[in-house]
């Protein structure tokens, strides 16, 4: 049996919009989604015992079953049974690079990687789109982060339209270490606050995402120009986590007044995101706003926009 290493994207909001509330308890929503060069990789070794192993070099990641990457093994059983019994357990080894708790779908790209990985271990054959399906029940960014690039998602997320994809691009990104922001926490909190502007019917849902997809931004993203693209990023979520956290707020702020193409927070943050033309321009956008903010605190990233999802980069007998 081989082992499996695999690189797994972090993922940024270039467009966040909650329309409402959905009877499963989810929200309705109409994102674009952009995978980033900033990479978590995943190793799976076959252990020759029943038990799924976890290791990772960052102490805030959960070992046990609730790690998505643990799920992940769990979804493929269930799924699987007989031909999981002939393979046993695994060894999962993650190397953390992406921040926890951020925004970016770290948790959702390691539980991707996994579902592909597997795939391969016990000879599956199981195609991207079946792969996405059984990622939908791990998490609703599990199925964007299995194939990666710049695509629309809808419904809670996981149903994917892909459009041009992004690489000509670049992002700072920056994250207070200290501070981490439920996703539970923001999508409760911003429905206390805007419910009553939920669009309740599902040809009011159709309607707004039909705009979206004709759209400015994806208009910018089919002709990769960075200045409009900069301008027109969105997330409703802002409207509830820049009040509640000031210093995001503020970081915020700081990459508008250094002049970088764009900014916006990623997801239910906390990372900021700043657009850049070039990676000359990201790293100089990158040393002011640490001029500006030299808290010891504050930890930045500069990434590409990557049109990359899941890649298995080696395997081993
Ligand atoms: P998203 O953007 O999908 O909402 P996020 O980037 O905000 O996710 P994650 O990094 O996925 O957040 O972490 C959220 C929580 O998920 C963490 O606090 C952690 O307890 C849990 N978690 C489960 N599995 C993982 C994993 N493999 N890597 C990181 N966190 C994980």
């Amino acid at each position: 049996m081989h082992s499996y290493t695999l690189i797994a994207p972090a993922k940024i909001n270039l467009h966040l919009e909650i329309l409402g509330d959905r009877p499963d308890g989810y929200h309705e929503l109409v994102m674009i989604l952009q995978s980033i060069d900033l990479v978590d990789k995943i190793e799976l070794r076959p252990n020759g015992t029943e038990q799924i192993r976890l290791h990772c070099n960052n102490p805030q990641v959960p070992l046990d079953a609730s790690n998505l990457a643990y799920r992940a093994v769990e979804v493929m059983r269930g799924e699987f049974p007989k031909i999981a019994a002939n393979y046993g357990g695994v060894d999962i080894f993650i190397d953390k690079k992406i921040p926890v708790a951020a925004g970016l779908a770290g948790g959702s790209t390691n539980g991707a990687a996994v579902l592909v990985g597997i795939n391969l271990m016990w000879e599956l054959g199981l195609t991207v789109p079946e792969l996405q399906t059984l990622g939908a029940k791990l998490g609703s960014d599990v199925p964007f982060c299995i194939s990666g690039g710049t695509a629309i998602a809808t419904g809670r997320g996981e149903q994917l339209d892909p459009i041009v994809d992004l690489d000509n691009l670049w992002v700072v990104l920056a994250k207070y270490r200290s501070l981490s922001i439920s996703t539970a926490w923001a999508y409760k909190t911003y429905k206390q606050k805007f419910g009553s502007s939920y669009i309740s019917d599902s040809e009011g849902v159709k309607s707004r995402t039909a705009q979206v997809h004709s759209g400015s931004l994806v208009s910018a993203i089919a002709h990769k120009d960075g200045a409009s693209i900069g301008k027109l990023l969105y997330n409703d979520l802002e409207k509830v986590v820049l009040p509640a956290f000031p210093q995001v707020a503020q970081l915020r702020e700081a990459f508008q007044e250094v002049g970088c193409l764009g900014t916006m927070m990623s997801g239910s943050g906390p990372t900021v995101f700043a657009l850049c033309e070039s990676s000359d321009r990201a790293e100089i956008v990158r040393v002011k706003v640490r001029e500006t903010i030299p808290d010891p605190d504050l930890e930045f990233w500069v990434a590409q926009l990557s049109s990359a999802g899941i890649e298995v980069t080696s395997f081993s007998k």
